[in-house]
C-alpha cells in the first residue's frame, strides 16, 4: 500500500491515480493524516479490496504535502552508515546515537527551506513511519507497529550542530523551519522490498552528491525500534530517520554546502523523490 497527504488528505496511490479513504470509506478511515497512522492494519485490509476503477488520476506533485505533518516525536540517528562514519573519521558506533528534530521542523515534499547560515548540509535518509507503534516492542514484532517508510531529508546547520565543539548541538542544528523534509508517499513494508537494501541518492542542482544503500546501515530498523521503544513509547504517526550514507557536504574536499537558489533532490528506491528549493531565509 502507498498513501499520501494530498491537500491536507490522506489518499491512497497506485499507478492508477489516487483515491481519497475518508471519501471512499464513508468516513470510516479520517481524512486528517494525523488520524491514520493508528489505524494502519485496518486500513491495509479496506485498501486491498477497494478496485482500480475508484480511482481518479494523480494531481500535480504540487499538492503533495507531508505524510506524518505534524508526528509527536521525530527520532534521527547518527552516523548509522559505516561509509558516513568512515569519512567522518568517527568510529562505527556500538550503540545507536540517537537525537531529535524537533517536530516543527517537519516539512513536506515541495519545501521551500530558508538558509540559516553558511554550513547548510544535505543528508538524504530513509524514515520509518510509526503505525500502532507502542512501548518495549521486541525486534520480531518491531515491523508490525511501523506503517511504513518515506524519503526524508535530514538538513542540518553544521555551524549550530557542532557549537560548541564539546557539547554539540545537534537537535538545534536540524530543527529550522523546514529542516525535515519528507515524501511524497508512505509506501508500507510489503511494497518497498528489502528495507535494508535500497538503493538512496541525492542532487544537488543535478549534482549526484550521494549514491548509498540501504544495507551500509550499522542498526538495522528492527533493533533500532526495539532500542528506541525500550525507553520512549513510540507513537503513531512518529518519524525516525535511520541516518544519511556518505557524500554529505561537509565531508566534501572541500566542503560544499547549500545557498539561496539551490535545489535538493532526495530519491529512495521503490519509494519515490522529492525536490527540496532552499530560499533567502525570510
Ligand atoms: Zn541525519
Amino acid at each position: 500500500m502507498r498513501i499520501a497527504n494530498i491537500a491536507g488528505r490522506i489518499h491512497l496511490v497506485r499507478e492508477v491515480g489516487v483515491l481519497d479513504i475518508a471519501k471512499a470509506s464513508d468516513g470510516r478511515f479520517p481524512a486528517d493524516p494525523a488520524g491514520i497512522y493508528a489505524l494502519w492494519p485496518a486500513l491495509s485490509e479496506w485498501a486491498a479490496d477497494q478496485p482500480d476503477q475508484a480511482f481518479s488520476p494523480a494531481p500535480d506533485v504540487a499538492e503533495f504535502e507531508a505524510p506524518s505533518p505534524q508526528p509527536r516525536q521525530v527520532f534521527t540517528l547518527g552516523t548509522n552508515y559505516r561509509r558516513h562514519a568512515v569519512e567522518l573519521g568517527w568510529p562505527i558506533p556500538e550503540v545507536p546515537m540517537v537525537f531529535t528534530k524537533f517536530p516543527t521542523s517537519v516539512a513536506g515534499p515541495n519545501a521551500r527551506v530558508g538558509i540559516t547560515g553558511p554550513r547548510v548540509d544535505w543528508e538524504v535518509e530513509l524514515v520509518v513511519v510509526i503505525g500502532t507503534g507502542g512501548h518495549r516492542l521486541s525486534a520480531e514484532d518491531a515491523w508490525s507497529a511501523v506503517a511504513g517508510f518515506t524519503v526524508g531529508q535530514d538538513v542540518s546547520d553544521r555551524d549550530v550542530q557542532r557549537r560548541p565543539e564539546s557539547n554539540p548541538q545537534f537537535g538545534l542544528g536540524k530543527s529550522f523551519p523546514g529542516f525535515s523534509p519528507t515524501g511524497p508517499v508512505v509506501v508500507s513494508l510489503d511494497e518497498v522490498g528489502d528495507p535494508h537494501d535500497l538503493g538512496m541518492r541525492c542532487w544537488v542542482n543535478g549534482e549526484l552528491m550521494q549514491d548509498g544503500r540501504s544495507d551500509d546501515l550499522v542498526f538495522s530498523i528492527p533493533f533500532l525500534i526495539e532500542y528506541l521503544s525500550g525507553v520512549v513509547t513510540l507513537c503513531p504517526g512518529d518519524l525516525i530517520f535511520t541516518g544519511t550514507p556518505s557524500g554529505v557536504g561537509s565531508s566534501r574536499r572541500p566542503p560544499r554546502f547549500l545557498s539561496p537558489g539551490d535545489e535538493v533532490r532526495s530519491w529512495i528506491e521503490n519509494i519515490g523523490e522529492m525536490t527540496t528549493r532552499f530560499v533567502e531565509r525570510p
